[in-house]
């Protein structure tokens, strides 16, 4: 009888209160996450970039920002660190509005390389040259894309995008741009075996220049999360409310995300993660969850294909416990 009454209020229960999801303390989330990896130590602070060897190893944070534009960190998340490569994801919006999709195809390609991401092989080896948008091949040629009046110009263009998807004012931290605008003969070279195939569209010291200054620019892991959140959120800054980026767009941004973010890594991330993301040798990394989450952690040292350790191992474990793998 006494068990009869308790399945009874059981059911009632249930029919009252229908399932819900049990409501995630994000908060929590992050410093439990921030916790976990604080005492991890493999990688190394990259040091082709000479300014990127002296950042602080044990720096490391980690945030969320939702889609609808609440916004969760732990660890050092007043520190600005340069957003490399992970800019690539983000200038790539302001080449597509401007010059439509299939200009990105036509004129960059959008397939995985396989290699690393400065590699001059992968520009030997595949016909579309720069290959994709986010190796550095594919990063200078977007900029080169980009039209402008002039330098000025395409540069205020690539920095009020940023800025939109940022949701705030962004600056070069010019200690980084010296440093590595001392040091990118290789990108020279990259942009011009471009121009040698006819694959750079515009001039190749001011196409380098501008890219250089674009990896250069400072955030911290809150606006990279909230980046990915506009992302998430269809293109629509879920902070400011401005829109970034045509929401058309958004599913062809995040596939090539998905196909190339994580260099000759980005199969094995989207094997274990299986989340969009973007990384720089900056030590930031952002992934998005559609219609749901920007993730982002930050932490300088990076493994062999120059991914953050900390950033990957943090990003993973809040995914796997937001059950945020798109393939699911
Ligand atoms: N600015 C860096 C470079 O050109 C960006 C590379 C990266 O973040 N992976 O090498």
């Amino acid at each position: 009888m006494k068990k009869l009454k308790i399945f009874v209020i059981l059911v009632a229960y249930i029919i009252c209160f229908p399932v819900q999801a049990a409501e995630i303390d994000l908060q929590k989330l992050v410093n439990e996450v921030h916790a976990q990896f604080a005492n991890e130590n493999r990688g190394k602070n990259p040091d082709y970039i000479p300014a990127l060897a002296k950042v602080d190893p044990k720096l490391f944070a980690v945030s969320i920002v939702t889609a609808d534009g609440k916004s969760y960190s732990a660890g050092d998340i007043k520190h600005e660190f340069s957003i490399q490569s992970v800019g690539k994801a983000f200038n790539l919006s302001a080449v597509m509005q401007q010059q439509g999709e299939d200009a990105i195809v036509e004129k960059i390609g959008v397939n995985a390389t396989g290699l690393p991401f400065s590699s001059i092989m992968a520009i030997e080896l595949n016909e579309e040259r720069s290959v994709n948008p986010l190796v550095n091949a594919g990063a200078i040629a977007q900029v080169s894309l980009l039209e402008a009046k002039n330098a000025k110009e395409k540069w205020q263009m690539i920095e009020t995008n940023l800025e939109t998807f940022a949701g705030r004012d962004l600056t070069v931290m010019q200690d980084i741009y010296k440093s590595e605008t001392d040091t990118n003969v290789k990108n020279q070279a990259i942009a011009r075996l471009l121009a040698n195939y006819g694959r750079l569209y515009a001039d190749v010291e001011e196409s380098v220049d501008l890219y250089t200054r674009m990896c250069s620019v400072g955030v911290n892991t809150h606006d990279l999360a909230v980046m990915g959140a506009t992302y998430a959120n269809r293109g629509i800054n879920p902070v400011t409310g401005k829109k970034a980026v045509a929401a058309k767009h958004v599913p062809q941004i995040l596939a090539v995300m998905a196909t190339a973010g994580l260099y000759d890594d980005s199969g094995l991330w989207l094997y274990k993660v299986g989340l969009p993301a973007k990384s720089g040798v900056g030590g930031g990394i952002v992934a998005v969850v559609p219609g749901k989450y920007g993730i982002a952690a930050f932490s300088p040292p990076v493994d062999a294909a120059g991914n953050s350790v900390r950033a990957q191992l943090a990003i993973e474990e809040i995914a796997k416990r937001l059950n945020a793998n798109i393939f699911q």
